[in-house]
């Protein structure tokens, strides 16, 4: 199955809830008026694309129904989807790391799927040629390590870890060393997310990157934070959080299958300044890829 199809099954229920009601609402209207747009602006409110975002949609979509003199009600899919592709497309830069040797450290509260994406992104950034390494950074429970154990013994790549316990910021010390030993183009650091206990949380990040700036000054260093999309317009919320406490440059969206929330991609991309750089749809090791914004819009409408 190629992507673009695991992709669209993956957002079947998204689809269901965007697409279908948008096509049955078009299907019966004669003419684009106040109680089309109305309609619209309803349907995306309960998809999760929030009400920001929502009102700046259909606001453009004002604008180009009156620009383009539209006045057929079946073209204004294809407008919607223009404008939903457009928001999405916020200078989103690929995993592929700008240079080498590359540091990422991974974040997000627990459960969100870090662990499991990080395993993926190893396979992905393999196959494109990359020599990536683990550190098993999140040391709060032994079970997190031997689940990262099992990725990268999945995806063939080397890892890094400690006890249960250790301090995650020597795990990221020795993992630089052995980086650099034995050439790694990018490790890629999982950490413990406990957002409940933020200053916790703050302080073992704040050590994590003075590890990196001291022992790995040549690296290039990227934070990319996880967001489960199932918690829906609750993922932007943890979002800006995170943000507080860490300096988040990349998004990782997972379990886009299985929810009908997938709209709140479109509110994450327009509301904070970070791009959506993977997106994930599943639990196999091929199931997170690159966030393609027209692809997605193609997937949804
Ligand atoms: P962590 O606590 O943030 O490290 O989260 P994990 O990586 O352990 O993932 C928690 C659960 O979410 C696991 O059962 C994963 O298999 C599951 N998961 C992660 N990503 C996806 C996804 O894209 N789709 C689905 N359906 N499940 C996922
Ligand atoms: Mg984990």
């Amino acid at each position: 199955m190629s992507w673009f199809e695991k992709l669209k099954q993956g957002l079947t229920k998204t689809r269901n809830v965007i697409n279908d009601k948008v096509d049955a609402l078009l299907s019966f209207t004669k003419t684009i008026d106040e109680e089309l747009y109305e309609e619209l602006e309803e349907i995306l409110i309960t998809s999760d694309v929030g009400v920001n975002t929502t009102m700046k949609i259909i606001e453009q979509l004002r604008k180009k129904v009156k620009e383009n003199r539209v006045d057929d009600p079946a073209k204004v899919k294809e407008l919607l989807k223009q404008i939903i592709a457009d928001i999405l497309d916020n200078e989103s830069e690929s995993v592929i790391p700008k240079s080498i040797p590359a540091v990422y450290i991974v974040v997000g509260v627990n459960g969100v799927g870090k662990t499991t994406s990080i395993g993926k992104m190893a396979h992905y950034l393999k196959q494109k040629g990359y020599k990536v390494m683990l550190a098993a950074a999140d040391t709060f429970r032994a079970a997190a390590i031997d689940q990262l154990e099992v990725w990268a013994r999945r995806s063939g790549v080397d890892i890094i870890k400690h006890q249960e316990g250790a301090d995650p910021a020597a795990v990221v010390f020795d993992a630089i060393q052995a980086a650099k030993a034995r050439k790694v183009d990018i490790l890629i650091c999982d950490t413990a997310g406990r957002l409940h206990n933020k200053k916790n949380l703050m302080e073992e990040l704040r050590k994590i990157n003075r590890i990196i700036e001291r022992e790995y000054q040549e690296a290039y260093k990227r934070t990319f934070l996880v967001l489960d999309a199932t918690t829906g317009q609750n993922a932007l919320n943890q979002a800006k959080e995170f943000m507080n406490v860490a300096n988040v440059n990349g998004l990782i969206l997972t379990k886009l299958d299985g929810t009908a929330k997938g709209g709140v991609v479109i509110s994450i991309a327009n509301e904070l300044n970070i791009p959506v750089t993977m997106i994930g749809v599943g639990e196999g090791i091929d199931d997170l890829q690159e966030f393609n914004p027209k692809e997605f819009a193609d997937a949804i409408l």
